[in-house]
């Protein structure tokens, strides 16, 4: 699935909709029960599942009638356990007979009729009813938001799919299914597999009927239900379909349109077709992630439907969202890890399809510039360095973090530059079909690439998969006149320990003098080694790791000239960033400044403008405004400039800059410019900040997108007097994205006043997820204790309808703490980054360095949101991490 909290967004100001640094939180939340690691030893065998669904929408019940064909796996088994919570067992049945049953909290155990040998088949069908915390929600108008569309839809992973049926829920089992749902005759229903028919059921009821003929897992199944509007798409004769709740239909095309390509560029690279009777995308609101790849089904959170008019400030779209669901339905979906320990072979691979997408329609440097940012977010994560992608030891995290991802994605790419490409995309076909249908450990992709490619990748497996880290260099190189030789010393500096050990890399270096540039790969294996060169002259640039294809961090001792050099002759997007980033730290220098400038406006390539936009915000100097201004003349594509304008909020006490900012925030032709303007003023606090961000509450514009940012900026600035107006848009009746920012900022003022941590602390009841929420995190930034009871009442709420437990006690112990070690949130959208930030603040010393180091991480994560904002625009459950 995707996931919100590390994938964050692709979303253009996204950080003005979504509380960017809540979403980082997650990541840092541990689940409330850890999924078991290890697959199940199994007893029987789940052929098929007749699926009878209606539903309760008054008591928010599902009726279900379930049978089970399967056969036994053991002689001598004599009782069949499924998982069941929360479930109340009617009736159940073998093979048509009345049969005992007993319950515990978690299982559903069936007597056979007697002991039955290994191969044995039964048919076990089981009546009941129950009213899901978790596994399936509902989705219903009420007082407060009458118009809201009915939506009943299921989330399965990881193990969920057990609150609304009783069913064996661990990926190693497969099964086929029919889904019958009988719903209103209004509405629409979307299930795994194919539609079979739609029938009368009378009382103006129809019943739906989708059968699934290619064997998934449990944690696959799909059941969505309510008022949906449909567009019909097409791949070749695969039907392609796309949900949105009703009344936002007219915003599928011009998000999903992409999709049939896609399918059609993942059939070729695979060589394998796309495996499903269809593809279905439904929109759904309030999902608890971002997407997720149910076989033939996808769910992904309706907030991928952007206004056309935001969608089209949108490079990428929501193609990252997209391409990662779709990259599942191969990995993932065929070919499913067998347990959770292996969850990269699921997550790595749909982070690589992406790149596939990336690279192919928006070219080579797009998906460089992508896979750089996801690998400065890893390296930014320390939780995540001394941890193996393939562990079973995540009972205090969660198995779905940025290994399996962002580092599982970086791991195939550095595979596919080992092996070639050919021999990369051949393994990947073999291991897809010699899998097909199958569950599969790591072992599996090691033993396909070696048979399709005849090389060895265990020691690349052992160090990459089985062991932790990525090497850290310290690189610097001499160049000897009377030799005409570089030494090229290198060290690996990453701590040794435990599951991190010194790297064994195949490496480019390319050494460029006045007559030209020479590739020579070396392999680095040990702590320190020196590598000689011939140079027939000194070096104008010495590149290590051309192009950046090993996830790395280096420190390369260069000289500013040389990295002047590479800025402008560094022929890979890599290679250009990272001399900006070397340059970055060069403070005070006019020609830095100015070769950042000149980058900024004529890089060929907008991700290195925007690059050098950044850094040109980080040296922050004089002579940096004047080269941020002056590009902003230039800079149209919305991408480009929303980075220019977010640079210029670091810009302190300098009035020709806040009236540029002022005027951009009224008018300008990009709506995402005029959010990071909205934000960028309120981190300045100017004297008539409050002013313009009070017009642009009560401006026009899409979705409410710069209403929403100006809510959020209202927090960043502290100024009391918005305490009203945050007030009226915190109520509920007001738009959702609206509600969370404004609570988000009205949680910052006024720390003093009880009458404002009451209102809030009101919210927690709601039943709208995301305000829920930001009450919960907005109130632990608060800092006010008599949140205290209201945070512990809720904890007893038998209603949670997701892990929200371990999010609010932590939430409760930020609030017990003494308020040095708590320190107030920096801005109304900052304070809650809980999870990032209150590690900061408990390492660092005075309030002011944690604010910035905050200030830091707050803009750290915008921008993460800025490039993968499709990606996961999930408001996670208390087990985020776990979509
Ligand atoms: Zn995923």
């Amino acid at each position: 699935m995707t996931m919100q909290s590390l994938r964050t967004t692709n979303r253009p100001g996204v950080a003005a909709v979504l509380p960017a640094s809540l979403l980082a939180v997650f990541a840092m939340v541990s689940p409330l029960r850890a999924d078991e690691p290890y697959a199940r030893s199994r007893s029987y065998d789940l052929g098929h599942s007749r699926i009878a669904l209606r539903f309760d929408l008054e008591r928010k019940k599902v009726l279900g009638d379930v049978t089970h064909t399967l056969s036994v796996l053991r002689d001598g088994t004599a009782k069949i356990a499924f998982d069941s919570v929360g479930l109340t067992i009617e009736n159940v049945t073998v093979n048509k007979s009345p049969a005992k049953f007993e319950t515990t909290a978690e299982k559903l155990i069936v007597s056979l009729p007697a002991a039955a040998k290994a191969g044995e088949k039964f048919d076990v069908s089981i009546r009941y009813e129950g009213k899901p915390t978790k596994g399936m929600y509902f989705i219903l108008p009420d007082k407060d938001y009458p118009d809201r569309p009915i939506q009943i839809w299921t989330q399965g992973e990881s193990e969920d799919t057990r609150y609304y049926l009783p069913t064996y829920d661990y990926p190693n089992d497969r099964l086929t299914t029919e889904t019958i749902l009988t719903v209103p005759a209004s509405w629409l229903t979307i299930s795994n597999g194919k539609l079979i028919s739609v029938s009368d059921a009378g009382k103006g009821l129809k019943t739906w009927d989708w059968r699934e003929t290619v064997p998934s897992s449990t944690y696959l199944i799909t059941v969505v239900a309510g008022e949906f509007d449909e567009v019909k798409d097409s791949w070749l004769s695969l039907p392609v379909t796309y949900y949105a709740p009703k009344g936002r239909g007219d915003r599928l095309s011009v998000n999903y349109s992409r999709t049939p390509a896609m399918i059609d560029l993942f059939s070729k690279k695979l060589g394998v077709e796309y495996p499903w009777e269809k593809y279905a995308q439904v929109m759904v609101d309030d999902f608890v992630a971002g997407g997720m790849e149910n076989s033939s089904a996808t769910t992904n959170a309706s907030s991928s439907l952007n206004h056309p008019k935001i969608a089209a400030e949108m490079l990428t779209d929501e193609d990252g969202l997209i391409s990662h669901e779709l990259g599942h339905q191969w990995f993932g979906d065929l070919v499913t890890c067998k347990d959770w320990g292996d969850i990269w072979l699921n997550e790595g691979f749909a982070t690589f399809m992406e790149n596939v997408w990336s690279e192919a329609h928006y070219g080579k440097d797009q998906a460089d510039y992508e896979r750089r940012q996801g690998g400065r977010e890893w390296f930014s994560q320390p939780n995540l360095f001394d941890k193996p992608i393939v562990r079973y030891d995540f009972d205090d995290s969660s198995e779905f973090d940025g290994n399996a991802y962002t580092k599982g994605g970086w791991v195939l790419e550095m595979l596919r530059y080992q092996l070639g490409d050919d021999a990369f995309y051949r393994a990947l076909k073999h291991y897809l079909e010699a899998n097909r249908g199958k569950n599969v450990v790591t072992a599996d992709l090691a033993k396909a690439i070696e048979e399709s490619s005849h090389v060895n990748v265990d020691q690349f497996f052992s160090q990459w998969l089985y062991g932790a880290g990525a090497p850290k260099f310290d690189l610097g190189y001499s160049y000897d006149h009377d030799k005409h030789q570089i030494l090229l010393t290198v060290k690996q500096t990453q701590k040794v320990e435990d599951h991190v050990g010194i790297f064994h890399v195949p490496v480019n270096v390319e050494i460029t003098t006045a007559s030209g540039p020479k590739l020579y790969p070396i392999t680095v294996s040990k702590a320190e080694q020196i590598f000689t060169f011939p140079a027939d002259s000194a070096p104008l640039m010495v590149l290590f790791d051309k192009g950046g294809n090993i996830l790395k961090s280096a420190e390369f001792h260069k000289e500013k000239k040389e990295w002047l050099y590479q800025l402008k002759n560094g022929g890979a997007f890599a290679d250009r960033a990272d001399a900006v980033s070397a340059l970055e730290k060069i403070k005070n220098d006019d020609e830095v400044v100015s070769a950042l400038g000149n980058a900024l406006r004529n890089d060929k390539f907008w991700g290195l403008r925007a690059t050098a936009a950044d850094a040109l915000g980080q040296i922050a100097s004089a002579g940096a405004s004047k080269q941020l201004l002056y590009a902003l003349d230039s800079a149209n594509e919305p991408w480009v400039r929303y980075h220019i304008v977010a640079a210029l909020g670091n810009f302190k006490d300098d009035s020709a800059i806040a009236a540029k900012l002022t005027e951009i925030a009224k008018v300008d032709n990009s709506y995402r410019a005029r959010a990071a303007a909205l934000h960028a003023l309120g981190r300045l606090k100017t004297p008539d900040t409050l002013a313009t961000l009070e017009a642009a509450v009560s401006s026009d514009s899409p979705d409410g997108y710069l209403r929403n940012a100006a809510l959020g900026a209202l927090g960043q600035l502290g100024d009391d007097k918005a305490v009203p107006l945050l007030e009226q848009w915190s109520v509920p009746g007001k738009p959702i994205e609206s509600r969370t920012a404004a609570i988000r900022s009205l949680a910052s003022l006024e720390k003093n006043n009880q009458d404002i941590t009451k209102q809030i602390a009101g919210y927690l009841s709601e039943p709208n997820f995301p305000v829920r929420l930001a009450a919960v995190f907005s109130l632990g930034g608060r800092g006010d204790a008599i949140a205290v009871p209201a945070l512990e009442r809720l904890l007893q709420s038998d209603d949670l309808s997701i892990e929200m437990v371990p999010m609010i006690k932590r939430q409760i112990a930020r609030l017990k703490k003494p308020a040095a070690t708590n320190p107030p949130p920096h801005n109304g959208d900052g304070g809650e980054s809980a999870g990032a930030s209150a590690s900061a603040s408990e390492t660092s010393g005075g309030s002011e360095a944690v604010l910035e180091r905050l200030d830091k991480l707050e803009r750290l994560v915008q921008e993460m949101n800025e490039r993968l904002k499709a990606f996961e625009t999930r408001l996670p459950p208390a087990r985020p991490s776990s979509k």
